[in-house]
């Protein structure tokens, strides 16, 4: 079934019209959306990045001061640990994300990086440190190569395209008449979901930050294709900070701590094993995962003997 599928799929992504411009505009237009009155403080340094640890203590957040999003939300990521955030849409996890970038201001708590409160740091800096692979990834109507070329410019075509061989998609790439120089976007091709998150990830590969936010992507990929980003993305975060807003608890699984948010407060936190003994949020998601994936396997031994 899936080797019908995947070409298939590839022709159709290649002939179809779809409205992938307005989408790239939309998305850029909510990167843009952050608080234009952040400003860096006379006396600001730069970030000095030693291990890369994160903190959060007992930060609150509201982008309406009279709807709280965040609530005193505490956790630490140790420097090249991997936390993942998992919870009901709506729940708060993007905005973490969000704040660690200082789009916003917290009203209450401290977030630092090595010890040092992102406030009293240039915002320059603190982005610097830190590579973001978003759900859903802009690219620039311009080639792949540029595209990829984006993390780092001053990476030379070797470096380009042994980013695009770790983040798995340097053999699509090269499958292009134009290879690297194919035109994507709203004049030339129209790459999927999944495509463009791996040129996010050959981005950000390039691109070496000390800290990783990984926003994954919740389309129904097929397995084959899930399997090599999630691969793409192991090699990216490994011996980094990260964090991981994940979708499917299949791919958090070994994190060294898993935080269910909920309503913008923790309700759980521990590992995949010991969440699962508490029987609580987490074990209910994970349970109700499996039982959609059993689902769709059967759905699709069921297509197979057609
Ligand atoms: P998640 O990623 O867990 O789905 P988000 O962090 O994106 O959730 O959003 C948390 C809440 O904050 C949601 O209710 C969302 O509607 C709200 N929100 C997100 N961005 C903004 C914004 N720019 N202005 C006002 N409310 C927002
Ligand atoms: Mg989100």
């Amino acid at each position: 079934m899936i080797q019908l599928y995947v070409p298939l799929n590839f022709m159709g992504f290649v002939y179809r019209e779809i409205k992938q411009a307005v989408a790239d505009l939309e998305a850029m237009f909510r990167l843009l959306a952050q608080d234009p009155e952040i400003e860096d403080r006379p006396d600001a340094k730069p970030l000095a990045v030693e291990g890369g640890t994160v903190r959060f203590e007992n930060v609150s957040f509201a982008y309406d001061p009279d709807r709280p999003i965040l609530k005193d939300v505490s956790f630490e990521v140790p420097a090249g640990r991997t936390v993942a955030i998992v919870g009901p849409s709506g729940a708060g996890k993007s905005t973490v994300s969000r704040l660690l970038f200082r789009f916003y201001d917290i009203q209450s708590g401290r977030i630092t990086i090595d010890g040092q409160d992102i406030r009293d740091v240039t915002q320059d800096s603190l982005r610097e440190a830190i590579g973001m692979v978003p759900q859903d990834t802009v690219l620039f109507n311009d080639t792949v190569r540029y595209n990829i070329r984006y993390g780092r410019w001053d990476a030379t075509d070797d470096e380009v395209e042994q980013a695009a061989r770790l983040a798995q998609i340097d053999g699509f790439i090269r499958q292009m008449p134009k290879g690297y120089d194919t035109e994507v976007g709203e004049r030339g091709l129209k790459l999927s979901g999944g495509e463009k998150q791996r040129v996010a990830i050959a981005r950000t590969i390039l691109k070496g930050p000390p800290l990783l936010i990984l926003d994954e992507a919740t389309s129904a990929l097929d397995s084959a294709t899930e399997k090599d980003i999630q691969d793409a993305l192991d090699r990216v975060a490994s011996g980094r900070t990260t964090i991981v807003i994940a979708h499917r608890l299949s791919t958090i699984v070994a994190a060294d701590e898993i935080l269910v948010l909920e309503a913008g407060r923790i309700a759980e936190r521990g590992s995949h094993q010991e969440l699962l003994a508490q029987g609580g949020l987490y074990a209910a998601l994970w349970n109700r995962q499996r039982e959609a994936d059993e689902a769709r396997e059967t759905l699709a031994r069921v297509e197979d003997d057609d």
